[in-house]
């Protein structure tokens, strides 16, 4: 193993999946990119069942199915947007942000077309919408999000600590990396494992199990798609992210001048969502220096 692959590796101290080695599952699945192994049940076509306090559980059958549901959930969320006067439409800032989610969502699957490989994201009907929202404090919300097939949301208050359009493809090229690396899909079925690992059994009777075990099933996380990410799914974004910088042909520098604009806002100023969910530290940083030559070499521009 070469040292390059080492030092990638060594950061993702996730890829020991040790959910894996406790089911009877063939193997892991395997992320692109950065080979991390990860637990999914839909490349063994097992449903995604999460457990919803004694009542019915939630069944996504598949991930397409897992993403009609989002996209009925996103087109919900943008039209409340609309409808509340806090959708940006039609100005230079909500058609660059378009531009960029494009660009950065295209050269992924050129990128992968030249390699003659299926690319990960081409099923995924691609949208970004920009928010102006603000919080209970009357402060802009700071904050990105992306949800599996590709729903991805900017809120305006994260615009100036993007800055540019390298530091807007910073942004968007982690939360692309996100939906890219199945994350949710990850967590929705760690979510399931633990559920059903309880009864020690993976086929069952669901229905059964749930109502007989009411307790167990409340205090169970009901719905994973808006929690945060893992330390590793974080680390793994990043890096991604900057894979994807590159092909897109933006500037990889930018991305560690991102991370600091967020540490230094969020010293100076109101709280900002982003980082919460985000953890910024030195070590994310020089983890994103380090890893910049890296892609540098190991990438090129579609
Ligand atoms: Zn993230």
């Amino acid at each position: 193993m070469s040292y390059k692959k080492l030092s990638r590796r060594n950061f993702f101290y996730g890829i020991f999946c040790s959910t894996c080695s406790a089911l009877i599952l063939p193997s892991c699945a395997e992320v692109p990119i950065t080979k991390r192994k990860q637990l999914n049940f839909y490349r063994y076509n097992l449903p995604i069942i999460i457990p919803t306090g004694g009542g019915i559980p939630q069944i996504y059958r598949n991930e397409e199915h897992l993403n009609q549901v989002i996209e009925k959930q996103y087109a919900k969320f943008i039209n409340d947007a609309r409808s509340r006067n806090i959708l940006i439409e039609n100005t230079d800032e909500s058609r660059e942000l378009k531009e960029i989610g494009y660009h950065l969502s295209n050269s992924i699957n050129k990128y992968y077309n030249q390699l003659s490989e299926p690319s990960p994201v081409k099923n995924f009907n691609w949208e970004f919408s920009l928010i102006d929202a603000k919080d209970n404090n009357g402060n802009p919300i700071k904050n990105a999000w992306c949800m599996p097939g590709g729903k991805i949301a900017f809120y305006s208050g994260i615009m100036p600590i993007a800055k540019n359009s390298d530091g807007i493809a910073s942004i968007m090229g982690h939360e692309i990396a996100h939906a890219f690396a199945r994350h949710t899909v990850e967590k929705l079925t760690q979510h399931s494992v633990v559920s059903l690992g309880t009864q020690g059994i993976l086929k069952t009777d669901y229905g059964n199990i749930i109502a007989q075990n009411p307790n167990i099933y409340n205090r169970i996380l009901k719905f994973g798609i808006m929690l945060p990410f893992s330390r590793a799914m974080e680390s793994e974004a990043d890096y991604m992210g900057l894979a994807f910088m590159k092909m897109s042909g933006f500037n990889l520098n930018e991305s560690a001048e991102v991370w600091k604009r967020m540490m230094k806002n969020s010293e100076s100023g109101p709280s900002l969502e982003f980082m919460s969910s985000h953890p910024s530290s030195k070590n994310r940083i020089n983890n994103i220096n380090n890893w910049i030559q890296e892609i540098e070499k190991d990438y090129y521009t579609v």
